[in-house]
């Protein structure tokens, strides 16, 4: 049963906390990619690379809240961390069910893991199979839906945009205050239904209601080389993490090993029209990323280096 505060309360809480933002080797500082997508109460891990459960404990995230994790491909800098998180959910006891998004082969991996360790775990790993090669609706629950996308890298590779889903109206308070409306006639009202009072008369439904804002979406693109085929994957979001590698001095190397310079990142972004760019995946070599930003944002100006530990509040 939900309260009214539940059932007035439309305004969600859209964020990604970076975890890891270093490519293919951790450094002192950083670590590999991982990233804690959040929606309310919805905790959604984006790759699990080495490392990531330590993260999840050291900036105090409520790990236990992840019921969906989407791993975008199988070099392990993206999933070495995942078969360590589920022996710690199995070891502390984990009821509910966890479900793993990515390609099939993760599945054997996995299981195969599970097996050589003697480990029946306590709970129910549930694998889902992205399909290669096409925009597809691979998760939706009652206020988000997840989309997979192909990204271009030496294996096959995914991109995820999480799209909010259009809220209900939000209705007055001084109106709720005034007329004690009961429980049934708040969901008529937040579904567009005009209110009828004991007298009879109507209360138009804009005069008691207020918009909700506008869904938010959040893309996540790692890793990838330049490529305009994913432009209309990654369109409009409100917040694009893009891959960057490299420097536009290594031009060449992120050609060759299908990765990005920041400036590439920054090209997507304008080019796909989104609201705000965050930069990760930094190689190791560069020590000092403010190049990057440099050069992204010479491109794009509402760009920022992701930072580990921070959590990006996702915003119109
Ligand atoms: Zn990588």
């Amino acid at each position: 049963m939900f309260s009214i505060f539940e059932i007035m309360k439309t305004n969600l809480n859209f964020s990604v906390t970076i975890l890891g933002n270093s490519a293919a080797i951790p450094t002192k500082q950083s670590h590999l990619s991982s990233q804690l997508v959040k929606n309310n109460n919805d905790y959604f891990l984006v790759d699990c690379g080495e490392g990531t459960q330590m993260q999840l404990i050291r900036y105090k995230t409520k790990y236990h809240k992840i019921d969906n994790i989407f791993i975008s491909h199988l070099h392990g800098d993206h999933f070495f961390g995942l078969i360590g998180l589920i022996s710690t959910f199995h070891l502390q006891g984990r009821e509910k069910p966890l479900s793993i998004f990515g390609p099939k082969e993760l599945q054997e991996i996995i299981e195969f893991q599970l097996k050589i360790v003697q480990t029946d775990l306590k709970y129910k790993l549930i694998f889902h199979h992205i399909q290669p090669n096409k925009y597809d609706q691979i998760f939706e629950n009652k206020s988000m839906i997840v989309y997979s996308f192909p990204l271009v890298h030496r294996i096959p590779t995914w991109g995820f945009r999480f799209e909010q889903k259009p809220q209900k109206l939000n209705i007055k308070k001084d109106f709720v205050n005034s007329f004690k409306p009961s429980i049934d006639e708040i969901l008529c009202i937040k579904n567009g239904q005009d209110y009828i009072t004991d007298d009879g008369s109507v209360i138009p439904n804009n005069e008691i209601t207020i918009k909700p804002p506008k869904p938010l979406s959040y893309a996540y693109c790692s890793d990838t080389r330049y490529d305009e085929s994913i432009l209309d994957y990654i369109s409009g979001v409100s917040l694009l993490f893009h891959e960057a590698t490299f420097d536009n001095t290594m031009q060449d190397l992120a050609i060759s090993k299908y990765h990005s310079t920041a400036k590439d990142a920054a090209t997507i972004a304008t080019k796909g029209k989104v609201s705000k760019l965050i930069l990760g995946h930094f190689s190791a070599r560069h020590k000092e990323r403010s190049q990057l930003l440099e050069e992204a944002t010479e491109v794009f100006r509402n760009t920022i280096l992701s930072v580990e530990g921070m959590e990006y509040t996702i915003q119109p």
